[in-house]
């Protein structure tokens, strides 16, 4: 992947510009780049004067009491102080690293170099984090929620959850967990992503023969939109979850809303994956080589 290798090398360029902010600029090899100024919770595009990114603040508090907004969200009072995406890695995952703007950095701040064959979980998902970012694949638009109180949502989804400050996502290494059908998995109690860079999804669609099959970096996309979803859209996403699809077939319903809901926005990410989408809740998971590869073997 030329996207994380860092072949840059020569010249140190001051990148801390206007309002002393912090260019993000040559962040890959091939020449490309973003060109907007980091404010942290926002980024400025300084050409045309405007933010990319709407303030996840102003969405957050708009339509809320705050009594509702506690209720929604535990994490907020758990850890006020929690920032960004953290991969937790290493033995019994007590190492920590912060993913943001395609790079990681550890508790002090301070960029981490990956040991590709000692940090295999923090390499596998910082490469399937980094193919997420590359031209914007979590960027979606839908109406979320259900009833009268849908409304427009949408952005980039992987941005905003790295780049908000008042919460925190953990990604954690599930490999070890009996049951196959929990290594990905996002848990809301705790904001927490189970991932396995090597288990892909083996699935059919419905009245077709064929069997198709979505990467580990697929299924990452999938959780990472459950946690925005939940971080983002509380109330909407509550009501979604409460809310039965096709009841009677347990297997390939959705079971509800918010599951169906998610699997769509999945599916965006898939077809920028270049990846099969799905079209039931159907499939089964399947050793996978590494987290970007796209079949079993
Ligand atoms: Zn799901």
């Amino acid at each position: 992947m030329s996207g994380i290798s860092s072949k840059a090398a020569g010249v140190l360029q001051n990148k801390n510009q206007y309002n002393g902010k912090e260019k993000q600029s040559n962040e890959f090899s091939d020449g490309s780049d973003l060109d907007w100024l980091d404010y942290g919770a926002r980024m400025y595009d300084a050409k045309i004067g405007r933010w990319m990114i709407t303030d996840p603040k102003s969405e957050k508090y708009l339509g809320y009491s705050p009594f509702c907004y506690t209720v929604n969200n535990p994490i907020l009072f758990i850890d006020p102080n929690g920032k960004e995406i953290w991969i937790n890695y290493g033995e019994d995952n007590a190492s920590k690293a912060r993913w943001e703007n395609g790079k990681l950095y550890d508790e002090k701040g301070k960029k981490i170099k990956i040991n590709k064959s000692t940090d295999k979980f923090l390499s596998e998902t910082f490469k399937a984090l980094n193919l997420l970012r590359k031209d914007n694949k979590m960027e979606f638009n839908a109406d979320i929620g259900v009833g009268e109180n849908v409304r427009p949502a949408g952005g980039n989804a992987l941005e905003k959850l790295a780049s908000d400050k008042s919460f925190k996502v953990s990604i954690i290494n599930s490999a070890k967990i009996e049951d196959k059908f929990d290594h990905h998995l996002y848990n809301k109690t705790n904001n927490s992503i189970n991932f396995d860079p090597n288990m892909g999804l083996k699935f059919n669609n419905n009245g077709d023969p064929q069997t198709y099959y979505n990467s580990p970096t697929s299924s990452l996309a999938h959780e990472l939109y459950h946690a925005f979803n939940q971080i983002f859209y509380p109330k909407e996403t509550s009501d979604m979850i409460n809310t039965p699809t096709d009841v009677g077939k347990p297997r390939k319903s959705f079971g509800n809303v918010s599951e169906l809901f998610t699997t769509e926005q999945t599916n965006g990410t898939n077809i920028k994956l270049r990846e099969p989408t799905r079209d039931n809740y159907s499939g089964t998971p399947v050793p996978f080589p590494s987290a970007t590869a796209r079949s079993p073997k």
